[in-house]
């Protein structure tokens, strides 16, 4: 089942030939969850751990359309880090139960929460930014960027 499979782009006219190949709903997800621009699989889109870039610097594409925007990575972050911290819990109480090591698993809380979250956050903002290009993308207005020499222009 794909949530976003309404997202998948429909055929459309061709005019160029497009400078990034387009690929499905799935792996401009799977781009974002590695930290690679949903667009064009550019890697460096993020100058530091905590910081993306405001547009990508291969394609253009812009990361930051509006203030706020990124409430949809923060919430992505917290149900992952919360998740990871329920199956390690469940799965450490059920190989532990009954002499559940409370200390133990109090400190490896605190710890998992603090650590899954930082190392999760690139990758959700990743992760937005490739739903948010999938919503763009599904516009009709949209227009993927088409093959030009840039360096005809220099030249001019
Ligand atoms: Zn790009």
């Amino acid at each position: 089942m794909n949530p976003y499979g309404s997202l998948e782009p429909t055929p459309r006219e061709k005019s160029g030939t497009p400078l990034y190949p387009e690929v499905g709903g799935l792996s401009v997800l799977f781009r974002g969850a590695r930290k690679r621009c949903p667009r064009c699989g550019e890697q460096r889109i993020f100058p530091s751990w905590f910081r993306l870039a405001r547009a990508c610097p291969r394609c253009g594409l812009l990361f930051e359309k509006e203030t706020g925007g990124f409430l949809g990575a923060m919430t992505l972050n917290y149900v992952a880090s919360v998740g990871v911290w329920l199956v390690v819990l469940g799965i450490w109480l059920a190989i532990t139960a009954p002499d559940v090591p409370v200390t133990a698993m109090l400190v490896a809380s605190a710890v998992l929460l603090v650590v899954v979250p930082l190392w999760f956050y690139p990758r959700s903002k990743g992760i937005w930014a490739a739903v948010e290009f999938l919503v763009l993308r599904g516009d009709p207005d949209y227009r993927a960027p088409v093959r030009r020499d840039p360096r005809t222009h220099d030249l001019e």
